[in-house]
């Protein structure tokens, strides 16, 4: 911080998967006094407009609420048919990006490329080779519409994401400052990420200040906001997923019989999720929580006078390696 200045910038984008962690990103750039109609948050759909495989339903309008709330924009983006039809690749080129813009819904992609086969889930991998859906569902998704919006040329854009170093030794590893890949000479991006070295009390801490109720996965018991069936997820997340929404659960092992390839390498879903406990929680909450985060429609607020640490505050956090 002593080498950026941190006020030199025309916009703010906060990649805001609608999680603890880029909700304290947020709430930091909101403290270190950033206006806010200079900050836009970007969340990208993993699994398209269509309907919910991987990702938990109510995280679009969580989202949505969540910026309406703080009075900043928020722009969508997503790959044509999403997760389950990046995985159905057949002999076919990846399918384009859209992504709202300030004028409107724009797309690019889908033509260049090579004609190529998936036709299995994303592998428990750093390497994002293998692991697709991070590459292929949100960082290229992002970059697009970066690379695809006239309004960023000749203008400082810093992008700001909330990996923190405490996750993973991978993510010990990245910069909390470097150039964002899609700057170049005529439109200058950067990419910060302001709470790399924060501890998870650290993001509850800010939460808590800003009286900000966190997206309903953590009143279930999750300790980490990701897709509901995220390939990285352990024995209980899976099990909890399993309760929530069994005919997902079921679609998803009977892709797995289809590829012949499991997610995990040791065990299919079934087998996973029989092994684990669901969180009590999301048996206390099932009957609130629970039937809303498995609903496309966020009912309940985004403050509270009332802030309690939710359920899976300092919980399991299986993630990315
Ligand atoms: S949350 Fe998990 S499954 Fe979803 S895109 Fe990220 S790594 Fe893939």
């Amino acid at each position: 911080m002593e080498i950026i200045d941190i006020h030199s910038y025309d916009h703010y984008i906060v990649t805001f998967s609608g999680g603890k962690d880029s909700t304290a990103s947020f709430l930091h750039l909101l403290d270190l006094g950033v206006p806010r109609n200079k900050i836009e948050l970007w969340h990208h759909l993993v699994d398209g407009k269509g309907e919910s495989f991987m990702d938990w339903e109510v995280t679009e309008d969580y989202c949505r609420k969540f910026a309406a709330a703080f009075g900043v924009p928020i722009y969508f983006s997503w790959k044509e048919g999403g997760f389950e039809t990046e995985m159905l690749r057949d002999g076919v080129k990846t399918k384009p990006n859209f992504f709202v813009t300030p004028e409107g819904l724009e797309h690019a992609g889908g033509k260049a490329g090579k004609d190529s086969t998936r036709l299995k889930f994303p592998q428990v991998s750093g390497d994002l080779n293998v692991r697709w859906c991070s590459a292929y569902l949100k960082i290229d998704v992002g970059l697009m519409a970066m690379r695809n919006q006239s309004r960023f040329i000749g203008k400082r854009t810093l992008v700001i994401s909330g990996e923190r170093a405490q996750e993973s030794p991978g993510r010990a590893k990245y910069l909390s400052f470097e150039p964002d890949k899609a700057s170049t000479a005529s439109r200058h991006v950067d990419h910060w990420r302001p709470i790399h070295q924060w501890l998870e009390s650290d993001v509850w801490a800010i939460i808590e200040r800003w009286k900000v109720v966190v997206h309903p996965c953590y009143y279930l018991g999750y300790g980490r906001c990701s897709c509901k069936w995220c390939i990285f997820g352990n024995e209980n997340q899976l099990a909890a997923s399993y309760f929530l929404s069994p005919k997902q659960g079921d679609k998803i092992a009977a892709y797995e019989k289809q590829f012949g390839k499991t997610i995990k390498r040791k065990g299919d879903i079934k087998e996973w999720a029989m092994k684990g406990q669901v969180y009590e929680a999301t048996f206390a909450n099932y009957g609130t929580v629970g039937l809303m985060a498995v609903s496309e429609t966020y009912d309940g607020p985004i403050f509270t006078d009332h802030w309690l640490l939710p359920a899976g505050a300092y919980g399991e956090s299986a993630g990315p390696i």
